[in-house]
């Protein structure tokens, strides 16, 4: 393993765990631990943040829960969920992993330790930081921004469920097409919504390249670990 190469930040919506029936789809979580293994076994060293849209988002939960710093901490227990589901899965496949947080989560999550997660990365287990940032109002877009520059990862996969980032909604317009490699300044220009605009100044100020992916294909996370990434590249 070249544990001299920089590690990469994935980042994974909530959303794209879920299965058409309950929070989980049990083949998409073995298709993302199978993927990631084989990118720790052809030397990457892979750390992981997960959202919790599948689950609880803050803001969507006004009308249950009215105080927002309340929704936003529901939220970020969410993505404790989706990180030990993931942590089931990597396992599962015969990977070593283990969950990160800002505060220690007896049996859950080991308290955000850089130096600790450096050499679990090194040792090629894969570190998923759950727990967003630690505190509402913020989402796990900026928390993956933050976590890749606090380990020195040059480049954030950004998981979507389009293949980059496109001149129009190709939903909706035959003449949008993909856009391979664009400045930080067009992507904040562009309003793209791709990610939120604090992510995006944090990894435009630290230098981390972002790369958004569609990672719903099959091999598509393999792709984006490999030396010919799909997408759309920022940075
Ligand atoms: N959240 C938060 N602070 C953070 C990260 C997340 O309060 O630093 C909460 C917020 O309520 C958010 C929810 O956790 O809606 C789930 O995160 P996010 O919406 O980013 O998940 P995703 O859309 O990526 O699944």
């Amino acid at each position: 393993m070249s544990s001299a190469a920089a590690p990469v930040l994935l980042k994974l919506s909530g959303e794209a765990l879920k299965g058409s029936e309950g929070i989980f789809d049990p083949q998409v979580l073995g298709r993302v631990a199978h993927e990631l293994l084989e990118g720790v076994r052809a030397g990457r060293r892979v750390a992981l943040v997960v959202g919790g849209g599948n689950i609880v988002r803050g803001r969507d939960i006004a009308a249950v829960v009215a105080t927002r710093t309340r929704g936003d901490y529901m939220g970020m227990l969410s993505t404790l969920i989706n990180a030990l589901a993931l942590r089931e899965a990597i396992e599962a496949a015969g990977g070593a992993c283990e969950v990160v947080a800002p505060y220690a989560v007896p049996n859950v999550a080991a308290a955000y330790d850089r130096g600790q997660v450096l050499r679990w990365l090194d040792a090629g287990v894969i570190v998923i930081f759950g727990g967003g940032t630690g505190h509402p109002f913020f989402t796990t877009d900026t928390t993956a921004a933050l976590r890749a520059a606090e380990i020195d990862a040059t480049e954030l996969l950004k998981g979507s469920n389009v293949d980059g980032i496109y001149t129009a909604d190709p939903g909706r317009d035959p003449n949008a097409r993909r856009i391979a490699h664009m400045s930080f300044d067009e992507a904040v220009a562009g309003a793209y919504g791709v990610m939120d605009q604090a992510a995006f100044g944090l990894c435009r100020d630290r230098g981390v390249r972002i790369r958004v992916f569609d990672m719903t294909r099959q091999g598509a996370i393999r792709a984006a670990l490999g030396d010919d990434p799909p997408g759309t590249t920022v940075g």
